[in-house]
């Protein structure tokens, strides 16, 4: 069976989970999407694309975001930037503000909302124009000038964003952060608010597949190594307190959003993103879940 046989099965099989789980709610916004939309796009690294559903619609990546904003961190600060925040998977949810004490202001991963707000703070500093070279940084990664930020999605989440700005604030008292709260948090939802589709998610992340990929805005490419760290990150972080779940049952490195959005990488072999917006109790889109652990069994393809 060639990909576009695969992704037709698995976007048959899974039809039959259409009706389980809840779109995200807590963001006003989110709440506006018509739920029954469902999408997959696969890229390989010879440069064929696949599409099954609604791969055309856009959406918020909301989480996602954190992954593009990393490697943009990543790239400026080098090792320096695991004095700000750790490594490790939480093993909590994405938005909990008791391990974040405990650990006196040092986020467990980039890739949780503690170590989210941590890289918006190290890109407010070190940028000239956070947004838009954030903003122009994601639209080189996928060769599409056409992705925008959603204002009201991120107005929306600012308006309703009390765990967030409770999170920003700890940091602050641990000298974790070193802009203006409100600026941070600002800067956070608007990448949140990041809105494209399955195609243009799926070149995005081919950067992560493809380790010799240059960062056009950078003019140079993520290291090998660099590349390496954050697709660990992401097999061990990129799904809150799931990601072992999605290890055991997929074995790629990706990341989620509550968008119902997720991206994932076969190293040298494709990238692929899946969108459903119902989402199960730990956040993550239920059919997207399912297909892409029906795609590493169908194709034997995983990095384990
Ligand atoms: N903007 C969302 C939040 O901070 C992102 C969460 C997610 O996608 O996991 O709550």
């Amino acid at each position: 069976m060639g990909y576009q046989e695969i992704l037709q099965y698995i976007y048959n099989e899974t039809l039959q989970l259409s009706h389980i789980g809840e779109p995200a709610s807590y963001i006003p916004e989110l709440r506006k999407v018509n739920p029954n939309q469902y999408g997959i796009c696969l890229k390989t690294l010879e440069g064929k694309t696949y599409c099954v559903g609604d791969s055309q619609e856009a959406f918020a990546i909301q989480s996602i975001a954190k992954v593009f904003a990393l490697a943009m961190a990543f790239h400026i600060k080098g090792e320096r930037l695991w004095e700000r925040v750790g490594v490790e998977p939480s093993g909590s949810a994405f938005n909990s503000v008791i391990q974040l004490e405990m650990e006196k202001g040092i986020p467990r991963n980039p890739l949780i909302n503690a170590g989210a707000l941590v890289i918006s703070d190290i890109l407010l500093s070190e940028l000239d124009y956070p947004e838009e070279q954030f903003l122009k940084f994601v639209q080189e990664l996928c060769g599409d000038s056409d992705i925008r930020y959603n204002e009201s999605m991120a107005v929306s989440e600012r308006e309703n964003g009390f765990l967030n700005a409770a999170i920003a604030n700890m940091l602050k008292y641990y000298g974790n952060i070193e802009n203006d709260i409100e600026r941070v948090l600002r800067f956070y939802f608007r990448q949140c608010s990041l809105t494209m589709n399955c195609q243009q998610l799926a070149s995005a992340f081919m950067a992560f597949a493809n380790h010799k990929k240059k960062f056009e805005y950078f003019q140079t490419s993520l290291t090998g190594s660099q590349v390496k760290r954050i697709n660990a990150i992401m097999q061990t972080c990129g799904f809150y307190d799931e990601a072992g779940d999605f290890s055991f049952k997929v074995g790629l490195p990706g990341k989620s959003g509550v968008g119902g959005g997720i991206a994932a990488i076969c190293p040298r072999k494709y990238a692929i993103a899946v969108w459903s917006p119902r989402l199960n109790k730990k956040g993550n889109s239920v059919m997207g879940m399912k297909a892409l652990e029906l795609l590493t069994t169908k194709t034997e393809e995983s990095i384990f």
